[in-house]
């Protein structure tokens, strides 16, 4: 099977989905240079329904976080089941993911490598290791780097290159232990991910 380009998944969805690490936020960033859908011929006008939209958020938002279909469901089933607005719950399920904490604070260079760093036992929850990487931090969790000094340097680089890069609120991070600490939930203002999470729900809920 041919396999996608992960800058074409962005072009498709119209949306920087930072999937290849530092080139992400640089001008080599495909989506800056060619913002138009991939293909042969990208002006084809497309029928535009109330589905296909909602359609598009849900993949945008799986995309971004790295999160398969049936794992989706279930964060979706969750966040049903919480007090508050099931969009804003979806939201703040999956920006609790180890993976995705770790690359917001800057300990890895995209969510994909930060999914290696766990997968691989180089993450430590509360001085604990934690090779899941889908665990759902809590508020107090303290996440660090293994003491392996291969892979601090590969989280220290990350970090020096992502240092300028803003850490939402709910995050502190400490560059010089190399170490994450979260002091709240996330909040809906706290995601500056550009979707529209209440279409998702729309969606999911027929
Ligand atoms: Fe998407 Fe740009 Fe990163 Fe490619 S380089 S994955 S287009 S954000």
């Amino acid at each position: 099977m041919m396999k996608t380009s992960v800058c074409k998944l962005c072009r498709r969805e119209g949306v920087k989905l930072f999937l290849k690490g530092n080139r992400c936020e640089t001008s080599k960033c495909a989506i800056q240079k060619r913002n138009f859908p991939p293909g042969a011929h990208p002006w084809t006008r497309v029928r535009h329904s109330e589905y296909r939209t909602q359609l598009r958020e849900k993949q945008k938002l799986k995309r971004f976080y790295g999160v398969e279909e049936k794992q989706f469901t279930n964060y979706y089933e969750h966040a049903v089941r919480m007090p508050g607005n099931t969009g804003e719950n979806l939201l703040a399920l999956l920006e609790r993911r180890l993976d995705n904490v770790l690359f917001t604070a800057g300990l890895a260079t995209s969510r994909r490598s930060a999914r290696q760093m766990i997968g691989h036992g180089h993450i430590l929850v509360n001085d604990h290791r934690c090779n899941v990487s889908s665990r759902r931090v809590r508020v107090g969790d303290r996440i660090s780097v293994t003491t392996r000094e291969k892979i601090r340097s590969v989280a220290k680089e990350a970090f020096e290159f992502r240092s300028s890069y803003p850490v939402p609120a709910w995050l502190d991070r400490d560059g010089s232990t190399l170490e994450a600490r979260v002091s709240n939930l996330p909040a809906r203002s706290d995601i500056t991910f550009d979707v529209r999470e209440q279409l998702v729900v729309e969606l999911m809920s027929k």
